[in-house]
């Protein structure tokens, strides 16, 4: 594999799962760093999605939330418009809206993601960056939806999947605050169980070929958190090409 020789999806070296705060802070890093990369997301509507309006951010350096903010308090509506033309705007980053369903593996190594709309996308790594999404059930008063996010549907079949090849999860629960007269919700979603996933190099071991970062990785999250975990997860799979 050629890090580098992508050219409108003849060549991916990478498939990033969720272009929320991880994954396109991930994905975007990787480009820059040469990989070809493909950013699967369910929706290019909720691309770098807050759960609040105008929510207050303390950038991390260096990050992609650094850049868009530009030293300004934005809205989430900016940040997402900002992240999308960035994201879009690098040559060697596709950002594909499409439901990943499920790993592909051939001789127990990863090779890609199989879609919800049935197109298989292959690539030698993998990273599952779908936050309070695998398995969510969203709550608002007597309510319950599967959404990871308020209006952000979730379909429980990466999870399914997941658990299917005999990953293990724990239960995250995270928590959106009554807002201009909507009510509170709360989302409980699955993790990767401490076992499964190497914190320091966002491996998952029982998988070659696999990385996780963000919510689904850890669980509860700043947005800042997230998205240097991003970072870091892009720096871990850049030293990983280098060593091939
Ligand atoms: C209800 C709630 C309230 C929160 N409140 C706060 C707060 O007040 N302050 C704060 O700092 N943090 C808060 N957080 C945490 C914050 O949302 C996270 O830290 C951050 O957004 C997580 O980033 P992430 O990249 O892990 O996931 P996300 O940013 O959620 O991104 C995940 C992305 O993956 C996509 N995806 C999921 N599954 C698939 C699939 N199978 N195929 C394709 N795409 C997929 C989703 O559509 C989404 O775009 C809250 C979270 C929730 C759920």
């Amino acid at each position: 594999m050629h890090p580098g020789s992508y050219r409108g999806g003849d060549h991916i070296d990478l498939i990033v799962v969720g272009a929320g705060l991880s994954g396109s802070e991930a994905a975007l890093a990787c480009a820059r760093g040469g990989l070809g990369v493909l950013l699967v997301t369910t929706s290019l509507d909720t691309v770098y999605n807050l759960v609040g309006e105008a929510v207050p951010l303390t950038p991390p350096p260096g990050t992609l939330m650094a850049e868009l903010c530009g030293g300004r308090t934005v809205t989430t509506f900016e940040l997402h418009r900002r992240a999308k033309a960035a994201l879009e705007g690098h040559p060697n980053l596709h950002l594909l809206q499409s439901s990943v369903s499920g790993l592909l593996a051939r001789d127990a190594q990863v090779v890609g993601v199989s879609t919800w709309e049935g197109v298989d996308r292959f690539a030698p790594r993998v990273a599952l960056c779908a936050g309070s999404f695998l398995r969510a059930r969203l709550r608002v008063g007597e309510l319950t939806e599967t959404s990871g996010r308020l209006s952000e549907m979730a379909y429980d079949d990466l999870y399914d999947d997941l658990a299917a090849r005999g990953f293990t999860f724990e239960e995250a629960r995270l928590e959106a605050p009554p807002s201009r007269g909507a009510p509170p919700y709360a989302v409980t979603c699955r993790r990767f169980s401490d076992a499964e996933w190497d914190a320091g190099t966002f491996v998952l071991p029982r998988l070659p070929g696999l990385y996780a970062a963000g919510v689904c990785a850890s669980g509860g999250l700043t947005y800042e958190d997230a998205a240097v975990q991003g970072q870091r997860l892009a720096e871990a799979l850049l030293a990983a090409v280098r060593v091939r």
